[in-house]
Order: C-alpha cells, then sequence, then structure tokens
C-alpha cells in the first residue's frame, strides 16, 4: 500500500480545505407573500409556487 512520505503540513492541510466549507442554500423572495423560499421549492408560508396556489393552508 502507497504510503504518504512526508506528514502534511498545517497550511497544505487547511489548503485543500479552503473549498470545504457551509454555504447558504439558493433562497428566493416568494412572489406572493415575499417570505424567503427555496428557488424551485412551493414557499412553506403560503403554499405557492410560480404565482399560483398550489398547497391550500
Ligand atoms: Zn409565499
Amino acid at each position: 500500500m502507497a504510503v504518504p512520505k512526508r506528514r502534511t503540513s498545517k497550511t497544505r492541510k487547511n489548503l485543500r480545505r479552503t473549498h470545504k466549507k457551509l454555504h447558504i442554500p439558493n433562497m428566493v423572495e416568494c412572489e406572493n407573500c415575499g417570505e424567503y423560499t427555496k428557488s424551485h421549492h412551493v414557499c412553506k408560508s403560503c403554499g405557492h409556487y410560480n404565482g399560483k396556489e398550489v398547497v391550500e393552508k
């Protein structure tokens, strides 16, 4: 089995992980109520999607 010759330095380790971070999901304002919802998802507060009510309260 291949074994690393050198220990990975703190800098190398941290540089590798610069892309690994939490990200905020794509949030858009609802057309109907202005509440922030995930894009391509039905609005949780009013049940609207694409300008139409698709889920009743
Ligand atoms: Zn809404």
